[in-house]
């Protein structure tokens, strides 16, 4: 621990064989080394610290070894990979374009070109971050690589393909990296710990591979810090506190409240992790994360996709079985929502605790608010037809409807079901209009003003403020004796609507006294001159028009306000 040398460098890979993550590219790499099939010019694109300037060293120091190992990896002995392996060698030039991206500078290396090796075959030529040249810098870089000689290979590696010339680009042999998986970086880690004896917790690991995001290099230089401040001991909690990482037990707890509909303990816990120092957008995406872990670790097809450790995945997994996996899309969604509106959010702890009741709401009922739907059982009445055949009070026996029945009731048995909208109370006044026997059919005609003002009606006592703002802009259109259509933005509307659309029917259906009537979802079809509502999306739809405004905005850091 004392001479502890910062595994990021000791570590790196010097075989392809060491080199995590990327399988089956450095596979395709030994195999054109061993049937010589070698290209001029390389493309490594992927995202920073997954092993693509190692394996170029690696590369380069494999074609020049005087005995290369019959499965395709450099002897590690030979003068040539000695010299590769004490950086010495004159067969490798790197030149990072990040800063070296000037036309003399190109020419420095392309003038370097010409000159044979003097020890082994080849010269190797990395350009980091190529994306980064000047345009007459690239220009004076291709003329070289249209005709290189021999002897001379170009290693070009990006973090951004996209910015690559065409011209360049079909030049390259390209070659993808992936974002290394968290269980890769973690058993590296681990086996690093154990070569240094250090004293870990597997799942300390999994957070800095987490906080590394698929890189191993942020990954082994997280690993480092830790060690200097754990003073060699790698637990969970001080991995948590030092990397402010938020204990993912508050997001167990928050779910467990959540599916008990807990809404003031959810706010409880909110708070709770708001005075520990915690970014609010942080909280949210922490959520959306674990909502989506729930979801793959519920199916076993997916459940490769389920980066958690190992000491925590049957906690992950217990949970999982208790959330419904329409209630976790739903969260899903609802975290997403939250996530994207953050920042332009005037109150930014209020619409978490929004965030938090929806989902709360989200799995009770689907009638809005805190109506709840009733039941009512008629004791003893076989034949019941209708509502007025009910006399006596007495004989109802009412009960919240949690599990409502597809079809009315079933005439062989001794309890009939009627069912109610509206308050509890309400119940003991079976004589008001909105009572009705489900089976009792209701056929009034009724106009397109008689359905805006009941559609308006129902909007305006809905207590979900987004599905209230919605309705009232939205106008329903008759279309024929019982059917109507509404015409709704975006896809995102439509879903809205459709999980609503069961109680706005049944309210539809009592309103209108009809209960044949049918509600279509279109989706309009996007013209231009789409109304646009709030400064978020007016500037939505200049970004849109002119892409560059984005850059603009994040350049000065501007905010919608
Ligand atoms: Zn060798």
């Amino acid at each position: 621990m004392d001479n502890y040398v910062v595994s990021a460098r000791k570590y790196r890979p010097s075989t392809f064989q060491s080199v995590v993550g990327q399988k089956s590219l450095t596979t395709t790499l030994k195999n054109a080394i061993i049937n010589n099939k070698l290209a001029h010019a390389y493309l490594f694109c992927g995202p920073r610290g997954v092993g693509k300037t190692t394996c170029a060293r690696i590369f380069a120091k494999t074609i020049n070894c005087f005995h290369p190992a019959p499965d395709g990896e450099a002897c590690n002995e030979c003068e040539s990979c000695r010299s590769f392996n004490e950086n010495r060698s004159l067969n490798i030039h790197e030149l990072d374009a990040a800063s070296n991206n000037s036309v003399d500078d190109i020419r420095a290396l392309t003038e370097q070109v010409r000159i044979m090796p003097q020890l082994g075959r080849y010269k190797v030529y990395i350009i980091d971050e190529v994306h980064m040249l000047t345009q007459s810098a690239f220009n004076a870089f291709l003329k070289t690589l249209e005709e290189p000689p021999h002897h001379a290979i170009f290693i070009l590696a990006t973090t951004e393909k996209h910015k690559i010339l065409p011209t360049i680009l079909s030049r390259c042999q390209i070659y993808d990296f992936n974002r290394i998986s968290i269980n890769d970086i973690v058993d590296y880690l681990e086996y690093v710990a154990k070569q240094e004896n250090i004293s870990y917790e597997r799942e300390a690991l999994n957070i800095i591979a987490h906080k590394a995001d698929g890189g191993m290099r942020d990954a082994l230089s997280i690993f480092d810090q830790v060690i200097s401040f754990s003073q060699g001991n790698v637990t969970y909690k001080t991995v948590i506190e030092n990397l402010n990482v938020l204990d993912y037990d508050y997001y167990f707890r928050i779910t467990d409240a959540i599916l008990q509909n807990d809404v003031p303990q959810c706010l409880l816990l909110l708070n709770e992790i708001l005075s520990k120092g915690f970014d609010g957008q942080h909280i949210i995406s922490g959520l959306a994360l674990f909502f989506r872990d729930l979801l793959v670790c519920k199916d076993p097809q997916t459940i490769v996709l389920f980066e958690v450790g190992d000491a925590v995945k049957e906690k992950y997994l217990e949970l999982a079985r208790r959330c419904e996996t329409t209630f976790l899309y739903k969260a899903m969604e609802l975290t997403n929502e939250t996530d994207l509106n953050y920042r332009y959010s005037k109150n930014k702890r209020f619409s978490i605790e929004l965030l938090l009741v929806r989902l709360c709401q989200s799995r009770v009922s689907p009638v809005e608010g805190d109506k709840k739907k009733i039941v009512i059982e008629a004791i003893g009445k076989e034949n019941l037809k209708d509502v007025n055949d009910i006399k006596d009070l007495k004989d109802l026996k009412v009960i919240e409807d949690s599990n409502p029945p597809k079809t009315s009731a079933d005439p062989g048995k001794s309890i009939a079901r009627v069912r109610l909208n509206g308050e509890p109370e309400q119940a003991s006044m079976p004589q008001t209009a909105s009572l009705q026997t489900e089976n009792s059919i209701q056929n009034q005609p009724f106009s397109q003003e008689d359905l805006i003002k009941s559609w308006k009606d129902y909007a305006n006592q809905s207590e979900d403020i987004y599905l209230k703002k919605t309705m009232l802009y939205i106008n329903p259109l008759l279309k024929d004796d019982c059917r109507f259509e509404i015409e709704v933005l975006n896809p995102e509307q439509a879903d809205y609507f459709q999980e609503n659309k069961t109680s706005i029917k049944e309210y539809l259906f009592s309103a209108l006294k009809n209960n044949s009537l049918e509600l279509n979802i279109k989706i309009k079809v996007e013209d231009h001159t789409q109304t646009l509502f709030t400064d978020r999306e007016k500037y939505l739809y200049m970004v849109d028009k002119n892409p560059s405004l984005k850059n603009l905005v994040q350049e000065f850091n501007l905010r919608l306000d």
